[in-house]
Order: C-alpha cells, then sequence, then structure tokens
C-alpha cells in the first residue's frame, strides 16, 4: 500500500511523511474518523514508507524487498493486532491465531468493513474483542528487536475494542517503548478508547471523504458516472456506504416504502402493527438492516433541513419529496437530533451483533414517543 493508493487526506499525508522523513516519529499514533474513509490503508500505507529503503517523490518505492513483503503482508516487521473470537478448542485467543481470516480480510476489502470481519470470523452472536492474551504476546514481540528494519510496527485495528485488563498490560509498553516500536492505532470511535491508551497517542483525526472523491472512487470501480455522483452525494463521507447505495438501487425502494409505513404506525400509534414492520425490517440481515438504518437516519436529515425550507440542500428523490411534503413538519429542533442518536444507537447494537427484533422494537418505542415531540419554545 503506496500513499498514491489513499484517496484524500492529503494533510495527513504530508504529517506522517514529514515524521518519517526527519526522523520523529512518536512512538504511538492514533488515526480515527468514521468508518470506510480509508485509514487502516492510510496506516499500511505509512508503515510500508517508513520500513522502505529507497523513498522517493514523497512515496514508498513499492519495490524493495520491505515494499514487497509488505504488499504480501508478511513483513516480519510489522504486527497486525485486531478483535478476535476467544475460541477454547481448539484455543484460539490472539490476533495470530486469525491471520488467514485477516489477510482475507484485506486482501477482499482494505476498506475495512466490520461487518465483514464478523462474517469471516463466522461470530454468530459472539462479540471480538482484544483479549489479554495479546497484550502478553504483544509484550514478548516488542522485546525482541526488530528483524530487519529500524522499527518494529505494530498496528492495532479498533483499540475500542481493547478490554482493560489488556490495556493494562500495555500502558508500560506503549508509555516506555522500546526505541524501535512503533504504534498504530486505528478507530472508528476513539471516544470509546480507554483513555489510559487514548492520552498517550497523538492523534490525526481524518475527513470524512468529499463527494468528488468518492465520485472518482466509484467511477474507477467501473460504476458509472451518475450513479457513482448519487452514491457519493448519499453516502456521508465513506466509501464503504458509497458502495452499498450504488450497488443497491433496488434497496432503495423498498426502504423508502418501509421508512415511511414505520414512520406513520409510530404516529398513530398502532403498536401492533409497528410490531411486524419492526420485525420485518429485522428479517433483512446484519448488514442490510445496517445500510436501512444508515437510509433512515438521512432521510431525518433531509426532512429537517425540508422543514427549515432550506429545499436546495435536499438530496432526495422525487419520490421521497412527495412524502416530505407531509412529513417534514414532524421532525424540528425538538426531534431531530433525539432522532440520529435513536438510528445511530440501533446501527451500533445490530453491529455489536445484538437481537434484531429486540433493537428494532425499541427503536420503534421510540420513535412514536418523539415523533409527537413538540417543538422546542425558542429560548
Ligand atoms: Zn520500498
Amino acid at each position: 500500500m503506496r500513499f498514491s493508493d489513499i484517496i484524500g487526506h492529503h494533510e495527513i499525508k504530508d504529517a506522517l511523511r514529514r515524521m518519517a522523513d526527519t526522523g520523529r516519529i512518536p512512538h504511538a499514533i492514533m488515526l480515527s474518523g468514521p468508518a470506510g474513509i480509508g485509514k487502516t490503508r492510510l496506516a499500511r500505507a505509512f508503515a510500508q514508507y517508513v520500513h522502505c529503503s529507497n523513498r522517493h517523490d514523497g512515496d514508498s518505492c513499492g519495490r524493495c524487498p520491505s515494499c514487497i513483503q509488505h504488499q504480501a503482508l508478511n513483513n516480519p516487521d510489522m504486527h497486525y493486532i485486531y478483535p478476535v473470537l476467544r475460541q477454547s478448542n481448539p484455543k484460539r485467543s490472539v490476533s495470530t491465531d486469525y491471520i488467514e481470516e485477516w489477510r482475507k480480510m484485506l486482501t477482499e476489502d482494505s476498506y475495512m468493513d466490520s461487518s465483514l470481519w464478523l462474517t469471516l470470523l463466522d461470530a454468530g452472536n459472539s462479540q471480538p474483542a482484544i483479549y489479554v492474551d495479546e497484550a502478553d504476546d504483544l509484550n514478548a514481540t516488542a522485546a525482541l528487536s526488530a528483524f530487519r528494519e529500524d522499527y518494529k510496527i505494530f498496528l492495532i485495528w479498533l483499540p475500542e475494542r481493547m478490554r482493560p485488563e489488556t490495556a493494562n498490560k500495555l500502558l508500560k509498553l506503549i508509555e516506555e517503548p522500546f526505541g524501535d516500536t512503533l504504534f498504530i492505532l486505528v478507530s472508528n470511535d476513539s471516544g470509546s478508547v480507554l483513555p489510559t491508551i487514548f492520552s498517550r497517542t497523538q492523534r490525526f483525526n481524518l475527513r470524512p471523504l468529499t463527494v468528488t472523491e468518492l465520485t472518482e472512487a466509484l467511477i474507477a470501480e467501473s460504476i458509472d458516472r451518475n450513479t457513482a455522483e448519487t452514491a457519493a452525494q448519499l453516502a456521508e463521507g465513506s466509501l464503504i456506504n458509497a458502495r452499498t447505495v450504488a450497488k443497491a438501487d433496488n434497496d432503495m425502494v423498498e426502504f423508502s416504502d418501509l421508512f415511511k409505513s414505520i414512520m406513520r404506525a409510530a404516529y398513530a400509534r398502532k403498536l401492533v402493527m409497528l410490531r411486524q414492520l419492526t420485525d420485518k425490517a429485522s428479517a433483512m440481515g446484519r448488514e442490510r438492516l445496517r445500510s436501512f438504518l444508515t437510509y433512515c437516519a438521512r432521510m431525518t436529515r433531509e426532512n429537517f433541513i425540508c422543514n427549515l425550507h432550506q429545499n436546495s440542500l435536499n438530496l432526495m428523490t422525487p419520490g421521497e419529496r412527495e412524502f416530505s411534503i407531509r412529513f417534514a413538519p414532524f421532525i424540528h429542533e425538538g426531534n431531530a437530533p433525539q432522532l440520529l442518536t435513536q438510528f445511530s444507537l440501533a446501527a451500533r447494537d445490530i453491529e455489536r451483533n445484538a437481537n434484531a427484533k429486540i433493537v428494532m422494537f425499541d427503536l420503534g418505542l421510540h420513535l412514536c414517543a418523539l415523533i409527537r415531540a413538540t417543538k422546542r419554545p425558542p429560548a
């Protein structure tokens, strides 16, 4: 992975290059930001750059032995740590036990959709975590000298999934590391990273990708320009979302109908109907359900904007616009933020493998209360 393979994030690339070029690399950095914007790709490009023996034009060469090993995911001084499942038979509880699945993940989709990781782990209802055994392994590896490079690099994917006991065992290492050790943490949710770890890293917050960047990326993936432009506008800066939208035109009609029906049932407080509708949503499967919840959040935002009469900012299909004429007045400053929070909490619970029927009906009940909330009086 080279810097030139990464879409956007120019300022952060420059900052990382400068650190490597001047030899002033902190012991631990954290790249944080929403999912699907290329954080892990950037972390890998930086690691390859640090190790490259023939950097030029601000990038790694892609051809030296170290680069070739990085690209084949087998550089002996590059270590990956990621959430796994704890299994007793055969005993598996650390990242290296899952290296085959991990290589498959990086090869199939280096934008690191965490739901793909759950699928590869065959996680069922279990929640992957970074367990304490990982800290023992990591401490042992860190104590060894680097094989060939100046730095041993540890890329920790999703440090927010680290158990407190793991973090406790790693603190000393992150605080007073061996001189040749570099930690790169890649977080989708830096607010949930344990504060003891968070405070010991130098942070880089990556912004969502722009509509132009996403459009170009989709076109490069052989998606026609019209679809690419629409999907890019709806993707909230994430290439994972943009791909989902671009490849799911058909879903949009279904999502739109279901969203309208759920909102109508919530407003009328028809609980039996609401239950049927939320059950229908929960039967979509985890990945489509997450897309549906992203859609619900978008419609809420669009209707709020519509209610503010800022129609020029609106991104809706003609059918959605028609529904909005009557629906938008119910979305206002007294409930829009809370509605968005509920959609995002439901999406998080689904991602964490909670029971979809319960999550969706619970969401439905929140919607009943919120949709009838009164506008806040002007301050
Ligand atoms: Zn190289």
